[in-house]
């Protein structure tokens, strides 16, 4: 049984080529993502035991993300292949450096259900790791069942808010349902981005005392190239992001999330709980995991840089 798991979306991303909009562009190039499953990769590449739950279509784009995710290590016997629905694919375009141009096919990763899940198999692992997009669709419930069975289990709940608001009926929809992400976990990953839009709040430091009075009991706000403010009951502090040639930041907080998991993983299997540690022994977790989203950051594609724990400990000797 693994020690963490991740839940929530598996997908495909169709890639226009650089400089090109969707409108323009006729060739397109497939990668693996989806947060959940770029944190489960990473995890497993980081050497960890991982899962990762959720649901892909039974179509060959199906087939193929699971026998992908498997050969990197991830177990995957709860991540189905739905029958009726097809696998969830995102077109995206850069047209310009700053520009998004983003379609979105929902498919079968917004058809996770309550019955799909499996208390025992959630109940045995140590930390499980989600983020927003589960609270759309038809898994917004599962998504709820989730938690509450992850919390009766004393199973370490971390929550990343992963705001895609194109996913959403509505922005008010959103904040209300993030909000129940937030207020319901045990450690809460928000990008500046994200909690602005949540509580209007642009200062991090401000913004890491605003969650824990949500009940996280430990709270951490990224800010890409900046690293992260984190706090908790023992204290307060800021860990600088690494420099790195930056090549594309896809899936740099989803790697962040996967070196935060291993961090916390280590100090429960010490006996100690996210609002036990010591700011050093957190300064040091988020060192990791500032290394982690660093790396991520200097290939294209949220996978492919993933780096594996070899890679880790090199680059944080250097
Ligand atoms: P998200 O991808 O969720 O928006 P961030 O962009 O804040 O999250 O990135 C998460 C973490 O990844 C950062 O705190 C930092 O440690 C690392 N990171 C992201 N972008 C860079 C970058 N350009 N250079 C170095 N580290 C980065």
């Amino acid at each position: 049984m693994p020690e963490i798991l991740c839940v929530g979306e598996a997908v495909i991303d169709l890639f226009a080529p650089t400089g090109v909009s969707l409108k323009e562009a006729d060739r397109f190039s497939r990668a693996p993502g989806g947060g959940p499953a770029n944190t489960a990769v990473c995890l497993a590449r980081l050497g960890r035991d991982v899962g990762l739950i959720g649901c892909v279509g039974a179509d060959s784009l199906g087939d193929y993300l699971i026998e992908l995710i498997a050969s990197e290590g991830v177990e995957t016997s709860h991540l189905r292949a739905l029958d009726g629905h097809f696998t969830t694919t995102a077109l995206i375009a850069r047209p310009t450096p700053e520009q998004q141009d983003f379609t979105i096919f929902r498919g079968a990763d917004a058809e996770l259900l309550s019955e799909h899940l499996d208390e025992p198999y959630i109940a045995t692992a140590a930390l499980l790791a989600y983020g927003s997009p589960i609270f759309t669709g038809n898994s917004h419930a599962a998504g709820l069942d989730l938690v509450s069975m992850a919390r009766r289990n004393q199973v370490l709940v971390s929550f990343d808010a992963n705001l895609r608001p194109r996913l959403w009926p509505s922005l008010d929809v959103a904040r209300s349902r993030i909000m129940a992400g937030v207020r319901s976990c045990d450690i809460c990953k928000l990008n500046e981005v994200e909690l602005e839009f949540l509580s209007g709040i642009t200062d991090p430091q401000q913004g890491v005392e605003w969650v824990l009075e949500q009940g996280p009991a430990l709270s951490a706000i990224t800010l890409g190239g900046g690293g992260v403010h984190f706090g908790n009951a023992r204290g307060r502090g800021h860990v600088p992001a690494f420099k790195v040639q930056e090549v594309d930041t896809t899936g740099c907080g989803d790697a962040f999330v996967a070196g935060l998991s291993v961090g916390l993983c280590d100090a429960a299997g010490e006996g100690l709980a996210p609002a036990d540690c010591s700011s050093e022994r957190l300064f040091e977790i988020f060192r990791f995991a500032n290394a982690v989203g660093a790396l991520a950051a200097t290939a294209t594609g949220a996978m492919t840089a993933l780096p594996t724990r070899h890679q880790v400990e090199g680059f944080l000797q250097k």
